[in-house]
């Protein structure tokens, strides 16, 4: 294949990123989603789902370092980690990293999902044989049901807020999982573009503000996301979440304790956004 683009076909968002491939490597439909792999000369491989990008080999850790490692370093010693979402194991990874962690249990709905990501992205899936993972296929929304003071840190790391993954962004999921982490339990989400989705992401600011005394957004740059500047938002049920809570001790490419603090948004701008006296 010689100068053939790949166009997203991305519902979410008004733009699609057009990326030249060399290969298709894969290309099924799960019970639940499309999902294809793509080679691509500059991005590395691709992992493509129900025609939206969600993953490069070359720029994956810039979204990843950031999910896990800041409510991870904001919380003191994290030994209980729930992943929803995350099949690619990128997110697993970062959170192994962490001595801490006695155990990570991830729950993404789609078992095909991890096992072309075993196959197609080693770099990501390394850390599905960790004695300390624990895998499960079902629904997040109904796993965390069944918890009550089991976590220390839960992480959101699913696809657009649209169809099955839409549950994962109301008050009520919330509520459940405010009951699933423990007293001083930290969560994060990924929430989607700061310009495209502003509207959704005051949306789920405000569904967490109604259920944590302490929520906050975060960001980063993330190259293949549509409009580049990605959010997360972060809820704790009592320790700060601007500043790590300890030294940065494992090993990163782009996440250290000075990267924490400056992705963050000032307080008068969040505030601003929050009260929509600021918009696009
Ligand atoms: N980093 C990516 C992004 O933001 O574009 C997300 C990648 S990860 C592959 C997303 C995963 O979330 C998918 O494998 C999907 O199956 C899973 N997912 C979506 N909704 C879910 C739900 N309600 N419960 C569990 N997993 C879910």
């Amino acid at each position: 294949m010689k100068d053939v683009f790949f166009i997203e076909r991305d519902p979410y968002a008004p733009i699609r990123h057009c990326y030249a491939v060399s290969k298709v490597l894969y290309e099924s439909k799960s019970q639940y989603q499309e999902i294809l792999v793509l080679e691509s000369p500059e991005f590395g491989k691709l992992l493509v789902l129900d025609g939206v990008v969600q993953l490069d080999e070359k720029y994956e850790f810039m979204y990843h370092e950031f999910l896990a490692h800041v409510p991870m370093h904001a919380h003191p010693e994290p030994k209980d980690v729930l992943i929803i979402g995350g099949g690619d194991g990128g997110t697993l990874r970062e959170v192994l990293k962490h001595e801490s962690v006695r155990r990570a249990v991830l729950v993404d709905i789609d078992k095909e999902v991890i096992e072309v990501s075993k196959k197609f992205f080693p770099t990501l899936s390394c850390s599905f044989d960790d004695p300390r993972a624990i895998v499960v296929n079902e629904d997040g929304y109904k796993y965390v049901q069944d918890y009550e003071g089991e976590f220390d840190v839960i992480i959101v790391d699913s696809t657009d807020p649209v169809g099955f993954a839409h549950v994962l962004t109301t008050e009520e999921f919330f509520k459940f999982v405010f009951r699933a982490l423990k007293d001083d339990g930290i969560f994060c989400a990924q929430t989607e573009s700061i310009h495209y989705h502003l509207d959704m992401v005051v949306k789920i600011q405000n569904n967490l503000r109604r259920v944590f005394p302490l929520v906050d957004l975060y960001t980063s740059v993330v190259p293949i996301y549509a409009g580049y500047w990605w959010t997360y938002s972060i809820a704790s049920k009592k320790h700060p979440v601007r500043e790590p809570s300890r030294e940065v001790k494992v090993k990163t490419k782009i996440y250290s304790e000075d990267m924490h603090r400056h992705a963050f948004l000032p307080k008068s701008f969040y505030e601003r956004i929050m009260n929509r006296s600021f918009s696009f």
